[in-house]
């Protein structure tokens, strides 16, 4: 379990950065609503809820735009998210040990709603839908939607749903926030952790 807590960094210097990855994430909203759209697909009544998935975490800046959204909540939710999400680490670390399948439900996952919908991260935001990559050499990498969307909507044409230019922009972001601020090491951790470590 990694609960490290990340730098604080003032609020003043931090703004810019978190409102380009707030662009960024309305974009991804956009180009992720049309491809929905185009299939036709929702999340909602989803039964292969991607928030019990693991998913790790790898950027300051996504740890910061959590942060922002977890500091907003009201004291009483963040009281339940801290419990949930120790209960959540203590199973992920006892699966990681079994080297079984964790389950678990995000520990901001409430009756079916993200208490954190504004600032999620770009996983929660992207996932589901076939997309595309493009690798530096040129070659292109398909994959498919969940099984939710395949059973749903797996039929259906083809819409290039392209994550290269958001992986690209976060990168580029990452490293003008770690560079401005003298960051260094690495991040990978879940919501979970990054829920224990805030104040
Ligand atoms: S942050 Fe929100 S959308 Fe992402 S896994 Fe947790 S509850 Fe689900």
């Amino acid at each position: 379990m990694n609960t490290t807590a990340y730098p604080k960094i003032d609020g003043s210097t931090a703004g810019p950065f978190l409102e380009r990855l707030f662009e960024l994430y309305a974009d991804m909203d956009s180009k992720y609503g049309q491809a929905a759209e185009h299939y036709g697909f929702s999340c909602s009544g989803c039964l292969e809820n991607c928030c019990n998935t693991l998913f790790y975490h790898y950027t300051y800046i996504e740890y910061m735009g959590i942060e922002k959204g977890f500091a907003a909540l009201a004291g009483d939710d963040r009281i339940k998210a801290k419990e949930s999400a120790a209960d959540v680490c203590r199973k992920i670390d006892k699966a990681l040990e079994e080297r079984t399948q964790p389950w678990f439900m995000c520990p901001v996952n409430r009756d079916g709603r993200c208490l954190l919908y504004e600032s999620r991260p770009m996983i929660c935001r992207l996932f589901g839908i076939p997309h595309e990559l493009s690798k530096p050499g040129g070659e292109v990498v398909k994959s498919p939607g969940c099984e939710t969307f395949s059973i749903a909507a797996g039929q259906k044409t083809y819409y290039r749903f392209d994550r290269t230019d958001f992986y690209y922009r976060m990168a580029k972001l990452e490293s003008a926030l770690r560079q401005a601020h003298g960051l260094s090491g690495k991040i990978k951790m879940t919501v979970a952790e990054m829920i224990l470590s805030f104040d």
